[in-house]
C-alpha cells in the first residue's frame, strides 16, 4: 500500500448515461445485488436496482469531490443539526446529475414506470417540521454553490410519527423508513468513536501548575457513522450527510456474554440503541429528558471527535482549526458542542483554557430558531453534573470568565449580570444552552430581518450588549430544485419556454418572468398549469380519503405543525363564520373555495391535537350540509411530510401563514408557496415581512397585529371580551363551536379551548379575526376576476428568486463560515 501513491491507482471511467446502457446496469443490479429475476421482481426490488444504478454515478462525483478538499486546502462546513427532514431521494439526485429523462426512458424500456418506484421510496422524515427540512435545503444548497460541507445529525431508527386519523383524532404510529433496508447510506465501521457518560473527574500530573483533568465515564457506547451522499444542482459537488448511530461495546458485551449473562448483555445492548433508536416528536418545545440530552451529546460528541481527528490527519495540528473548520450549530440542540470542543482540546489535547476558548469561538457559529422563553432549551444542573460532570466544570469556567468580561467592559447591573449568566438561578438552577451557544460563538444569527431584530431586545438583549458585533441575519431560503422544478415540472416547462433557462442556475433570474404577468395568453396557461396541479392533488385526496374536490374552486392552503402561534384555530373559525354567512346570504355571490389543512401535533400536546379534531369535526358538517351548495368544502389530509408537502404546494392558490406576529421566527412553507405561484395571505411576521418588500405589497395580501402591537396588548390588558362582543361573525362562530353544534357527541369537547378566547387570547385569535375575515373578503373580490388574480401570481412567482437557499447559503459562507 505505502508502495503506491495515490496517483498511481487506478480510477473508474465515468459511467454511461445512455437509457440503454442505464437499463442494462439496472438489470445487472437487479440480477447480482438484489438476487431477483426481472420477471418475478416487485415495484421495490426495481426501485432498490435503480437506486444503486444512479448511486454509482453519485459515487464518482462524490470521490472527486472529496479528493478535491484535500487538494486545495479548502475550508470546511459542518453543520449540526439534531434534524434533517430530507424526505425521499432518488428523484432530487436524478434530476440534479441531470438524468431525468435517460432514467425515464431506461425504466420505461424495462416495463416499469418511474412514477410508481419513486412513490415507494420511504419518506425520510428525521425532523419535526420548519427547522429540519431547512438543514435539508441547506446541504443541498451548500453542494450547489460549492461548499465543501458535512452535516452530521443521528440516525434515528424511527423517524417522526406517522399520523392517522381515527374518528377524526390524531394517532401516532411509529414510522420505519428503514424497513426496506437504505440503498443511499454506507456505514463506516472504520468511522467509530466512543462517547461517554456519567463517572467522574480525575485530577493527574500534579508536577507543573496546571493540573491536568481526565474523565472517567461511567458509560460508553459507539457512535459509527452512516454516511448519506447529497448532489448538488448539476452534480457540480456532492457533499456527506453523515447520520450516527449508537451500539454497544462489544468487548462488555463478549464478557457478558461468556459469563452466561445471556439477558444482562442483551439489556446492555438495548440501551446503547435505544439512544438513537427515535427522534423526538415535539417541535419548538424542548422535551426535557435525560434521553434527549444523551442524544445530544452523543452526537455532538462524535461529530467533534470525527472533525479533529479529519483536521488532524490533514493538518498535523489544531492551532489553525478555525481556518480550515466553521462548525454552525442549527439551534442549541448541538450546543453542548461548545464545552465537548473545549475538554478535547484542554483535556486531550493539552491546549492552554485561554487558548482553547478562542479557538472555539472562532470555529462554531450558533442559529437561533426562537425566541419563545419557554422554548430556549436548559437543563437542570444536577441532571447535567451527573451525566456530563467534566462538561459542568468547563460550563462554570467558561462562566466566571464570561461574567468578569461582563463586569470589567461595562456597568452592567446585577440583573443583566444574572442574565448573561450561563447558569439560571431563578428557582431551581438550570444550565441556558442558548446562552452557551451564545457566548461559545463568534457569530450568531436570527433567520429572519424580523426575528433577528426582535433577538436583540428581548432573549439575548443583554449579551448583544456585551457582544454587539455577533448578531446577524440571514434569511431562511428554500432549494428551488425541489420545490419548483422537482416539485412542479409543469410550472418549470413553462417558464423555460417563456424565459429561457437562466433561472435553473439562478433562481433571481425569474425576474424576467414579470413582463409577462399581465399577458393573457401566457396567464392562461399558467392556469392552466396550476389547474393541472390542483388535478393530481384532487386525485391524491380522493385516493386516500374518499373525497371528491372540484378543481376549479379556489384551494386555500394551511400546511404546518398544528401549533396555536401558527393560528389553524383562527383559520377554522373564520372557516365556521364563512358556512354561517354563505348559508343566511344565498343572495350573494360567493366564490367556490376548499380549505385545506395539514399538518402534525406534538403527541403531548393537548391543544394542538384537540384543533386537528375540530377541523374534522366542522369538515364533517360543512362537507354533508347540502345548504352549503358546494361553495365549501373543508380537508384534513392526514400525515403531512415532504412527500406531500412537494403535492400540496403546486396545487395551492391561496397561501395562509397567518402566525401571530412576533412567533413565526421565518416560516419557509410561505416561500414554497410563493414561488409556485399562490397568493399569500398572512401577518406581518418571520420571513413575511420580506416576501412582501421583494413581490410588492400589491401582491400579497397581510392583515393583522404587528410585532410591537402584540407585546404591547399583551402588556396593557388586551380585553377579548369586548373584542368578541363587538364582532357578531366572531361571537357566533365561537358560540357555535363552543356550545357543540359540531360536536353532538360530545358538547363541551371545545368549550375549554375556546374559553381560551375569551379569558386571555394569548395567540391573539380574537384580536386579529376581523382583519382575517376582511382579508379573506379581499382574497374572494381578487379570485373573482381571474386576470387581476394571475397577475398578482405570476408576480409572485418572478420574484420569490431571492428567497432560494443558495443565496442564504452564499451569505452564511461569506459572512459567517468565510468559506467556498
Ligand atoms: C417546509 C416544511 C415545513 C415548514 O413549514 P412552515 O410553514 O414554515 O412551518 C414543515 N414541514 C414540512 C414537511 C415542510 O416541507
Amino acid at each position: 500500500m505505502n508502495n503506491l501513491t495515490k496517483a498511481d491507482l487506478p480510477v473508474p471511467a465515468p459511467r454511461s448515461s445512455r437509457p440503454e446502457i442505464l437499463a442494462e446496469e439496472i438489470i445487472e443490479r437487479l440480477t447480482y445485488r438484489i438476487g431477483k429475476d426481472a420477471k418475478v421482481a416487485k415495484p421495490h426490488d426495481w426501485l432498490t436496482a435503480t437506486i444503486l444504478v444512479i448511486r454509482d454515478r453519485v459515487i464518482d462525483k462524490w470521490m472527486e469531490s472529496t479528493r478535491r478538499v484535500y487538494e486545495t486546502g479548502a475550508k470546511r462546513v459542518y453543520y449540526l443539526s439534531l434534524e434533517f427532514l430530507i424526505g425521499r431521494l432518488m428523484r432530487d439526485a436524478v434530476s440534479n446529475l441531470g438524468l431525468m429523462e435517460e432514467i425515464t426512458n431506461a425504466l420505461s424500456s424495462l416495463g416499469v414506470d418511474i412514477r410508481v418506484i419513486a412513490g415507494l421510496e420511504p419518506d425520510a422524515a428525521l425532523g419535526n417540521g420548519g427547522l429540519g427540512r431547512l438543514a435539508a435545503c441547506f446541504m443541498e444548497s451548500m453542494a450547489t454553490v460549492d461548499v465543501p460541507a458535512y452535516g452530521y445529525g443521528i440516525r434515528y431508527v424511527h423517524g417522526l410519527f406517522r399520523q392517522q386519523m381515527a374518528d377524526g383524532w390524531q394517532v401516532e404510529l411509529p414510522e420505519t423508513w428503514l424497513a426496506h433496508g437504505n440503498p443511499w447510506e454506507f456505514e463506516r465501521q472504520e468511522s467509530s468513536y466512543e462517547i461517554g457518560f456519567g463517572g467522574g473527574v480525575e485530577t493527574v500530573g500534579g508536577h507543573d501548575d496546571q493540573p491536568r483533568y481526565v474523565w472517567k465515564p461511567a458509560e460508553r457506547v459507539i457512535a459509527t457513522a452512516f454516511d448519506t451522499p447529497v448532489v448538488g444542482w448539476r452534480a457540480k459537488r456532492v457533499n456527506t450527510l453523515r447520520l450516527w448511530s449508537a451500539q454497544p461495546i462489544d468487548p462488555i458485551l463478549l464478557d457478558a456474554f461468556n459469563a452466561g449473562d445471556h439477558i444482562g448483555a442483551l439489556r446492555e445492548s438495548n440501551k446503547a440503541e435505544s439512544l438513537t433508536r427515535v427522534l423526538y416528536p415535539a417541535d419548538a418545545t424542548p422535551a426535557g429528558q435525560e434521553l434527549r440530552l444523551r442524544q445530544e451529546f452523543f452526537f455532538s460528541s462524535a461529530s467533534l471527535q470525527d472533525i479533529l481527528r479529519r483536521h488532524l490527519q490533514q493538518y498535523d495540528d489544531l492551532t489553525n482549526l478555525a481556518d480550515k473548520v466553521a462548525i454552525q450549530l442549527n439551534d442549541t440542540h448541538p450546543a453542548v458542542s461548545v464545552t465537548e470542543m473545549m475538554r478535547l482540546l484542554v483535556d486531550v489535547h493539552g491546549f492552554e483554557f485561554d487558548k482553547a476558548w478562542d479557538i472555539t469561538r472562532n470555529t462554531f457559529g450558533y442559529t437561533n430558531h426562537t425566541l419563545l422563553p419557554e422554548a430556549l432549551e436548559s437543563w437542570p444542573v444536577p441532571l447535567f453534573e451527573r451525566l456530563l460532570p467534566r462538561h459542568m466544570q468547563i460550563i462554570y469556567a467558561i462562566n466566571a470568565k464570561i461574567l468578569v468580561e461582563a463586569r470589567k467592559a461595562r456597568n452592567f447591573s446585577d440583573t443583566e449580570i444574572r442574565s448573561i449568566s450561563l447558569i439560571d438561578e431563578n428557582g431551581d438552577r438550570r444550565v441556558r444552552m442558548g446562552n452557551l451557544a451564545f457566548v461559545g460563538s463568534h457569530s450568531i444569527n436570527g433567520v429572519s430581518a424580523l426575528h433577528t431584530d426582535l433577538m436583540k431586545v428581548t432573549v439575548f438583549a443583554d449579551l448583544h450588549k456585551l457582544y454587539p458585533d455577533r448578531i446577524n441575519n440571514k434569511t431562511n431560503g428554500i432549494t428551488p430544485r425541489r420545490w419548483l422544478m422537482q416539485c412542479n415540472p409543469g410550472l418549470t416547462s413553462l417558464v423555460r419556454e417563456t424565459i429561457g433557462d437562466a433561472f435553473l442556475d439562478d433562481a433571481e433570474q425569474l425576474k424576467p418572468l414579470d413582463q409577462f404577468a399581465r399577458d393573457s395568453a401566457f396567464q392562461q396557461k399558467f392556469a392552466a398549469v396550476k389547474r393541472a396541479n390542483k388535478v393530481q392533488l384532487s386525485n391524491l385526496v380522493a385516493s386516500r380519503m374518499g373525497i371528491k374536490l372540484d378543481p376549479n374552486a379556489m384551494f386555500d392552503i394551511q400546511i404546518k405543525r398544528i401549533h396555536e402561534y401558527k393560528r389553524q384555530l383562527l383559520n377554522i373559525i373564520e372557516t365556521v363564520a364563512l358556512y354561517d354567512q354563505i348559508r343566511s346570504h344565498p343572495e350573494l355571490d360567493w366564490q367556490p373555495r376548499v380549505k385545506l389543512f395539514a399538518g402534525k401535533a406534538a403527541p403531548s400536546y393537548h391543544n394542538a391535537k384537540l384543533i386537528i379534531k375540530l377541523i374534522n369535526d366542522v369538515a364533517r358538517v360543512i362537507n354533508n350540509d347540502p345548504s352549503v351548495r358546494g361553495l365549501l368544502k373543508v380537508v384534513f389530509v392526514p400525515n403531512y411530510n415532504v412527500s406531500l408537502a412537494e403535492v400540496m404546494v403546486p396545487a395551492a392558490d391561496l397561501s395562509e401563514q397567518i402566525s401571530t406576529a412576533g412567533m413565526e421566527a421565518s416560516g419557509t412553507g410561505n416561500m414554497k408557496f410563493g414561488l409556485n405561484g399562490a397568493l399569500t395571505i398572512g401577518t406581518l411576521d418571520g420571513a413575511n415581512v420580506e416576501m412582501r418588500d421583494n413581490v410588492g405589497e400589491d401582491n400579497i395580501i397581510i392583515f393583522g397585529l404587528k410585532a410591537d402591537e402584540v407585546a404591547n396588548l399583551r402588556g396593557d390588558g388586551h380585553d377579548p371580551r369586548a373584542v368578541i362582543e363587538r364582532s357578531r361573525e366572531l361571537a357566533q362562530a365561537l358560540s357555535a363551536i363552543a356550545s357543540g353544534v359540531f360536536s353532538p357527541d360530545d358538547r363541551n369537547r371545545y368549550t375549554a379551548l375556546i374559553e381560551g378566547i375569551y379569558s386571555h387570547d394569548w395567540f391573539m385569535v380574537a384580536a386579529d379575526f376581523d382583519a382575517y375575515a376582511s382579508a379573506q373578503r379581499e382574497v374572494d373580490i381578487l379570485w373573482a376576476n381571474p386576470s387581476e388574480w394571475y397577475a398578482k401570481t405570476i408576480n409572485n412567482t418572478a420574484r420569490m428568486g431571492w428567497f432560494s437557499s443558495d443565496r442564504t447559503i452564499r451569505q452564511y459562507a461569506k459572512e459567517i463560515w468565510r468559506a467556498g
